[in-house]
C-alpha cells in the first residue's frame, strides 16, 4: 500500500504530486495525504488521477502546517498499513518528509527518479555524477519507507478513476515544532508559456555575453509558443529570474524540443534538461560538453545563428 503526500499550491494539487499518483497506482489503490483547503475539484482530480482514498489534513489559518502535518502522518501511520510513502522533491515534501522520518525513526531516501518495489523489499533509484550514473539503494528499515522523488519522473496522467473516499484529518499540536507562522507571501508573476509544461523550452547561457541580449532567447521563444529557461550563472548575474532555471537547482524539465543557446553543457544544468526528447545546441565550442547530450548541434556564435533562426521562425508564422 502506497501513500502520496501532496501539497495544494494555487488551489489545486501540486502537479509533481499527480506524477506520483502515477507510480503509486501501479502499486495498487493509493491512499492520498493532502495538505491543503481542498476542494471538490481538487478531490474530484485526485479520484480522476487513481487516488482510492483521501487524508485531508486541513491546516490553520497562516500556520505553515509542515510540522503538524508530520505530526498526523505519524499517528496516521500507527493506525493504518503503510508500506510506502512519496514526496515529491519540493520545499514543502522535503521539510513534512525529513520531520516524519525522524518521528517514525526510519530513513528517507530523497532525489529519487524511480522506486520499483518487489514484495516487501524497495528499491530506489538515484542518479549520480548528472545523471551519468545510476545508484539503487533498497531500504533495510521496517516499513513505511519515505522517498522523495524529482519532479517529472514520472507523467501525471488522468485515468477516469471515480471519486475517493475523503476522510478529514484533524492536525495535532506539534509543540515547539510547530510553532512557525507564515506572515506574508509571494508569487512571482508567471506570463505566458511556462518551463514545467512547454513542448518546447529555449534556453539561454552564459554565452549571450549581456543580460540585453537575453531578448534574443525570447524572440526564438515567442513565434514557436515556447517557454524561456537560462542556466544558474546567467540568474546569478541577475539577467533573470531564478524562475527560469534549469538544472540541479532549479527545475528539471522534459520538453519535446529544447534549444540550447551559449549554455556550456555543466553536469548540474544537464541532470535537468538531459531527458528532453530532442535537444539542440548552440555553442561556439566545438568541445562543449552540451554537444554530449545534444541531437543536433550547431558550432557558431549565438549572435549570428539566433538571428538567423528568427528570422526563419518569422518568416515561417
Ligand atoms: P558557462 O559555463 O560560462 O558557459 C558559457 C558557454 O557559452 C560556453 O560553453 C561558451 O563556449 C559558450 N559561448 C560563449 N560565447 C558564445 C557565443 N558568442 N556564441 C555561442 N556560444 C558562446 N547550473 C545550472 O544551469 N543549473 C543549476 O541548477 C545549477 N545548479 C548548480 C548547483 C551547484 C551545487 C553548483 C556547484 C553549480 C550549479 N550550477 C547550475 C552551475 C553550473 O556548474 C555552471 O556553472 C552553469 O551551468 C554554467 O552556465 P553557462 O553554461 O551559462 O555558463
Amino acid at each position: 500500500m502506497a501513500w502520496v503526500f501532496i501539497e495544494e499550491t494555487n488551489g489545486q494539487p501540486a502537479v509533481v504530486g499527480l506524477e506520483l499518483l502515477a507510480k503509486a497506482r501501479s502499486l495498487g489503490s493509493p491512499t492520498v495525504v493532502y495538505l491543503g483547503t481542498g476542494s471538490d475539484e481538487v478531490f474530484s482530480t485526485l479520484g480522476d488521477h487513481g487516488a482510492g482514498e483521501v487524508l485531508h489534513l486541513v491546516p490553520q489559518q497562516a500556520s505553515m502546517g509542515i510540522a503538524q502535518a508530520a505530526a498526523a502522518i505519524a499517528q496516521l501511520v500507527a493506525d493504518r498499513p503503510v508500506d510506502l510513502i512519496l514526496f515529491g522533491q519540493t520545499y514543502t515534501d522535503r521539510d513534512v518528509a525529513g520531520r516524519l522520518s525522524s518521528r517514525l525513526d526510519r530513513p528517507v531516501i530523497s532525489n529519487a527518479v524511480d522506486v520499483a518495489v518487489d514484495g516487501e523489499s524497495v528499491t530506489v533509484t538515484n542518479e549520480v555524477f548528472g545523471g551519468t550514473q545510476l545508484v539503487d539503494t533498497t531500504f533495510d528499515a521496517p516499513a513505511p519507507h519515505i522517498v522523495l522523488v524529482r519532479p517529472k519522473s514520472y507523467a501525471a496522467e488522468p485515468v477516469g478513476g471515480s471519486a475517493p473516499t475523503v476522510t478529514a484529518v484533524q492536525l495535532p499540536d506539534a509543540g515547539h515544532a510547530g510553532d512557525a507562522s507564515v506572515t506574508g507571501s509571494f508569487a512571482e508573476k508567471a506570463e505566458g508559456p511556462q518551463l514545467g509544461d512547454a513542448a518546447v523550452i529555449v534556453t539561454g547561457g552564459r554565452g549571450l555575453g549581456a543580460a540585453e541580449h537575453y531578448a534574443l532567447i525570447e524572440a526564438v521563444a515567442s513565434p514557436l509558443n515556447a517557454a524561456t529557461g537560462a542556466t544558474r550563472a546567467i540568474v546569478d548575474a541577475g539577467w533573470v529570474p531564478y524562475a527560469k532555471q534549469v538544472g540541479q537547482t532549479g527545475k528539471t524539465v522534459k520538453p519535446d524540443v529544447y534549444i540550447a543557446a551559449g549554455v556550456s553543457g555543466a553536469m548540474q544544468h544537464l541532470v535537468g534538461m538531459k531527458d528532453s526528447k530532442i535537444i539542440i545546441a548552440i555553442n561556439k565550442d566545438e568541445e562543449a560538453p552540451i554537444f554530449s547530450v545534444a541531437d543536433l548541434g550547431v558550432v557558431g556564435d549565438v549572435h549570428h545563428v539566433l538571428p538567423r533562426l528568427i528570422e526563419a521562425l518569422n518568416a515561417r508564422s
